[in-house]
């Protein structure tokens, strides 16, 4: 590891916009509506009420009276008036997240404490990570994962969809409080399990293992050979809890992604993928622009906004007649 290393990358991905607007105690005076935030600027405190709004999905955050937006770095730089090498520091510290490394207690050790935000050198973010190639398969299973805990029954999954996947409710340790689910590689080796809240409002909504890397996966790409057959659609959701979402209903041959955003090896893997089916669907909202666009090169695609009462009747005929075939497992 690199002298001094930052994983900025690292950082974003373990702490949500909504948990540091938390820490700030600004979420009561903004108004929610979805997954977005709007309200007075912390920053201007400009005279409009709405002006400073937020996406949860996306983590971002634009202020349209000064001007300013960005991600939890930019925020907490901005708030703190530090550099975003700073502002990670700080955010790995709050968050007790143990990304930087420690290593070295002598070294170079703070020299310039007070860090000047204008000239940070190490901006932008994520220049200078080497990301590593793959997850290691975890060298345990949690055993103890219960199906049938009360607590989540708030989650609307049903036991042979939780059962299926080998999730369930998580007692101790890092995950604990939180659902379970299990992700495993291209090869079907377990490499994480991912932490999903039971309760709404928790954040961060996914917790994943520190050292887990998530654009190297595809949630569910190892069970494509199992469903590929069938030949209908392909469906990919933004965030990994989607294609538990799709068994509830049914729809099997489903792929998902981590926080909407697409790298290198997931385009790879879901583009590789897409012979074997008919189309591609996005499910949900969440996805980043610039999955959508990245993907169109490579596809048509069908966008259906979520599984509600009015989408199902409305899907083409093809597959309303797969869907009432494939049903739930007994
Ligand atoms: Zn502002």
């Amino acid at each position: 590891m690199q002298k001094g290393f930052v994983p900025f990358a690292e950082v974003k991905r373990a702490v949500s916009l909504e948990a540091v607007l938390e820490r700030y105690e600004l979420v009561p005076s903004l108004t929610r509506k979805g997954m977005n935030l709007a309200g007075p600027c912390p920053f201007c405190k400009g005279s409009s009420g709405r002006q400073f709004q937020v996406n949860l999905a996306k983590n971002a955050w634009y202020c349209f009276g000064c001007k300013a937006g960005g991600n939890i770095l930019d925020f907490v730089a901005k708030k703190e008036e530090v550099s975003i090498r700073t502002a990670a520091l700080k955010l790995d510290s709050w968050f007790e997240l143990g990304l930087v490394a420690k290593e070295k207690p002598h070294a170079e050790a703070p020299a310039h404490p007070a860090e000047t935000p204008a000239a940070s050198p190490e901006a932008p973010p994520a220049a200078k990570e080497v990301p590593p190639t793959s997850n290691p398969p975890l060298a345990f299973t949690l055993k103890t994962l219960d199906p049938h805990h009360e607590s989540l029954a708030s989650l609307g999954f049903s036991s042979e969809t939780i059962e299926r996947f080998g999730a369930g409710y998580c007692a101790k340790g890092l995950l604990k409080s939180r659902f379970a689910i299990p992700i495993h590689n291209a090869e079907g080796e377990l490499v994480a399990y991912a932490g999903l809240a039971v309760e709404e409002d928790a954040s961060p909504r996914y917790l994943f293992p520190p050292k887990f890397h998530a654009p190297l996966e595809v949630m569910n790409l190892y069970r494509l050979p199992e469903f590929a057959e069938e030949g209908g659609p392909l469906y990919l959701a933004p965030e990994i809890e989607g294609v538990l979402r799709l068994a509830e209903v049914g729809i099997v041959a489903a792929l998902a992604l981590f926080d909407g955003s697409l790298s290198p090896v997931q385009e790879e893997a879901v583009i590789g993928a897409l012979p074997l089916f008919e189309r591609l669907v996005l499910m949900g909202e969440g996805f980043e622009d610039r999955t959508v666009a990245r993907l169109a090169r490579h596809a048509s695609l069908t966008w259906s906004p979520d599984l509600s009462e009015e989408f199902l009747p409305s899907l083409p005929a093809a597959h309303e007649e797969e869907f009432l075939c494939t049903g739930k497992p007994r």
